[in-house]
């Protein structure tokens, strides 16, 4: 990737952690990690090799040794990162490495030890005392979410739900980037609640380890913070900025031990290495910058972290080790993967006035209420002043009076207008002309109205009340959300940082210095005695030699890529391997005890969603729009009931062949022509039991000239009456007509 101006690299720490007791009693070997604090660099010791063999030796950004303290790391590294996301910039830090090697001490660390409390609960007190030291024309809306990446599957860890909840759907979208559907986030106003939030979320991941052995090990969780402020700018207007902090604790790098993992488990082990290969993919094609492709859709974490590496975020890389001498090849993996993601650019930029800030929105409710609440108290004022002030002329300075004044009035009415309609049910109550039903009238009216005002005093405290409940979740600068920032605190701070800024430029310096050294022993190559031409001969063959350890360094690390490489191909042989049998096994399944039919037809309704990875089934019914498309008359038929073609019509309107007849093929109109009864011969004429059964006969001509032989049989009709009227009605008309 091309550096550009506002470009920069991912920032790569690394940690020792100390030798446990269980290594230390191990033997006397020591540690393989050796740390040089001054210039950022790890010096790793392979036990196996010769004591010839040259070490290795990594730089980076910083580095921590068994000895550092998690403020220092705070500090150093993450305290400007912390800086950036109040500024509205995006930010993750992520700790990779091994189990057991201080992934989780340095993202959270012991909470109760300020000593030792991680990059979590400091970065929790840094955004919250930056909040009550801001100024006060700032307000903040500081949000938390926490979910964790299992087996493939993003969990909300905030859910209630957990345990049974399905798991969430990641989405992207022009503004926020990746994001994930549904995901709980809660409000947060002070340290102590963004605590309680991550102390519920850890609940329901260690309810998750019991279920699953080793489940925290095996699973990522990504704790979000969202800041958001408005501040007015120069225009007037009130700007925000929204920085979004991702702090993730990834899953244990160490392989899995594929040996004899079979069906589900071997699914679970791969599934598991999925995210951490698919990361270390989108590290090396970030990192060599020729790759066109960066594959981030090839897993959840990575779609996640797709802004924080290359993307538009500022990121922080803790590499955790441990200096055991049993972990030499996880370590030199963990360094080489560091080592790597350092060439990773970003285009950090500022999130300014995103269209999707909860802050904005909370402002405008907030103004909604009050404007509502400030109409009520006016009424209620204004209602006052007609009571009492009946008669009384007012200098119309409403407008100057402030609200406290307006709020006090409202009060006083609503107590008054009690008082008064007290009085009013004992003036009822007392009066003795009153007739008994005229009391009684009066006096519900005068319930009524007090239940009236009783409601409309609930009403304006529940609006208040909401009103509050919104306010008191944005912060304002300047208030002392904290008992313990005073001046002396913030002096102390700051100095801190001074040291730390100090150390980090000292280092900078140091390392800059020793590549410069290397590059300027030839310029000083002008000698002018014998002597000195010995001497920087003798600095060139230095160089030479400093040169060649370095070329068998690199011929070591090439070997050692090829090696890992091959390993880990045969490690991807033999799971191709495992799943090729598992393959083979439910395809013999398939192929003998499932209908070919039936395969073929769940095989035309399955699709595959690249979304989520995952065949679906169509559905069987078309979805209720196509259905009511498909019962719309073709436009082709208009005016007629189906579809015809020109030829046909031509012939209908023709009245040719009956073929082309579509419509209306049979005639019901009543038959009025006379009947010809005069050619019957009376003595074959049938009985009229018989005659039912004659008319019955299939044989008989029973088409559209049916209603004739009613009219020559009427007595044949005895079923209904409606039809012997109407057989009546036929048999009158001729003998009239007659
Ligand atoms: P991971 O999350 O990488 O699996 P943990 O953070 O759980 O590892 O650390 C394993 C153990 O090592 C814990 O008991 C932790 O207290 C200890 N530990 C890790 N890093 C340090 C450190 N820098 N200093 C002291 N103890 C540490
Ligand atoms: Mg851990």
């Amino acid at each position: 990737m091309s550096k550009n101006k506002s470009s920069e690299s991912v920032k790569v720490v690394v940690r020792c952690r100390p030798l446990n007791r269980k290594e230390e009693s191990n033997g006397p070997a020591g540690g393989i990690v050796q740390m040089d604090l001054r210039l950022g660099q790890v010096i790793l010791r392979n036990p196996r090799a010769p004591a010839s063999e040259p070490q290795k030796t990594f730089t980076f950004d910083a580095v921590y040794d068994a000895n550092s303290k998690q403020r220092d790391l705070y500090d150093e590294s993450v305290r400007p990162l912390i800086d950036s996301v109040l500024a509205g910039f995006n930010g993750t830090i992520f700790a990779y490495g091994q189990t057991g090697t201080g992934k989780t001490y340095t993202m959270q660390g012991a909470w109760l030890d300020p000593e030792k409390r991680g990059v979590i609960p400091n970065a929790f007190d840094h955004i919250f005392t930056h909040i009550s030291r801001s100024q006060s024309d700032r307000q903040y809306l500081v949000r938390a979410s926490y979910l964790e990446i299992y087996l493939e599957e993003v969990r909300d860890l905030l859910d209630p739900n957990h345990g049974n909840a399905r798991a969430l759907e990641l989405r992207e979208s022009p503004e926020s980037g990746v994001y994930v559907r549904d995901l709980t986030s809660c409000v947060c106003k002070s340290i102590k609640e963004i605590e309680e939030v991550m102390n519920v979320g850890n609940q329901a991941r260690a309810v998750g380890a019991t279920d699953m052995n080793e489940h925290s090990s095996r699973s990522h969780a990504l704790f979000l913070i969202t800041v958001e402020c408005s501040q007015p700018g120069p225009d007037g207007r009130k700007h925000i900025r929204v920085g979004r902090l991702n702090l993730v604790d990834l899953a244990g790098s160490e392989r899995q031990a594929k040996t004899g993992v079979q069906g589900e488990r071997l699914k679970e082990a791969a599934k598991i290495n999925l995210s951490l290969s698919a990361l270390g993919n989108v590290i090396s094609a970030l990192a060599d910058g020729r790759s066109s492709h960066v594959p981030y859709r090839d897993s959840k974490l990575t779609r996640l972290l797709q802004d924080s590496l290359g993307g538009n975020a500022k990121t922080v890389m803790v590499a955790t080790l441990g200096p055991a001498p049993q972990h030499y090849d996880e370590t030199l993996t963990t360094l080489r993967y560091a080592n790597r993601a350092k060439n990773i650019q970003n285009q950090p930029r500022v999130n300014e006035d995103p269209k999707d800030a909860l802050l904005r929105e909370f402002q405008r409710e907030i103004a909604r209420l009050r404007a509502q609440l400030n109409h009520r108290k006016w009424r209620s004022k204004q209602k006052k002043e007609q009571v009492e002030g009946e008669g009384w002329e007012r200098d119309g300075d409403e407008e100057t009076e402030d609200e406290e004044e307006v709020e006090k009035e409202a009060e006083d009415y609503v107590k008054l207008e009690e008082q008064r309609l007290e009085r009013e049910k004992e003036a009822i109550r007392e009066d003795q002309f009153l007739l008994a039903e005229e009391k009684q009238r009066l006096l519900g009216e005068n319930k009524r109205m007090m239940g009236d005002l009783r409601k409309e005093q609930e009403a304006t405290e529940q609006l208040t009340a909401k009103y509050k409940a919104m306010e008191s979740k944005l912060l304002v600068g300047g208030k002392n959300i904290m008992d313990h920032t005073n001046e002396q605190q913030k002096m102390l701070e700051m100095k801190r940082q001074e040291i730390a800024e100090q150390s980090r430029s000292e280092r900078e310096m140091q390392q800059k210095m020793l590549v410069q050294d290397e590059e300027t022993v030839e310029l000083r190559e002008t000698f002018t005695s014998l002597q000195q031409e010995v001497e920087a001969k003798t600095k060139k063959l230095k160089k030479y030699l400093k040169l060649y350890a370095k070329l068998q360094c690199i011929k070591a690390e090439i070997q050692d890529v090829n090696d890992e490489h091959v390993r880990s191909r045969q490690e991807l042989e033999q799971t191709q391997n495992e799943l090729t049998r598992e393959l083979k096994f439910k395809y013999l399944i398939i192929e003998n005890f499932i209908p070919p039919e039936e395969k073929n037809k769940i095989m035309n309704r399955l699709t595959f969603d690249p979304e989520e990875d995952q065949w679906k089934f169509q559905p069987l019914v078309p979805a209720e729009s196509k259905s009511s498309q498909m019962k719309k008359r073709p436009t082709s038929a208009v005016g007629y009931k189906r579809p015809i073609s020109q030829y046909a019509r031509v012939a209908i309107a023709m009245g040719a062949h009956s073929r082309y007849r579509a419509e209306n093929i049979m005639f019901l109109e009543l038959d009025m022509t006379p009947p010809n009864t005069a050619s019957l011969d009376r003595s074959t004429e049938v009985e009229p039991n018989q005659s039912h059964s004659l008319d019955n006969s299939p044989t008989k001509d029973r088409g559209v000239r049916k209603s004739r032989s009613w009219c020559q049989n009427p007595k044949s009709i005895t079923s209904s009456s409606s039809n012997v009227s109407l057989a009546a009605c036929h048999t009158a008309t001729p003998m009239a007509a007659q």
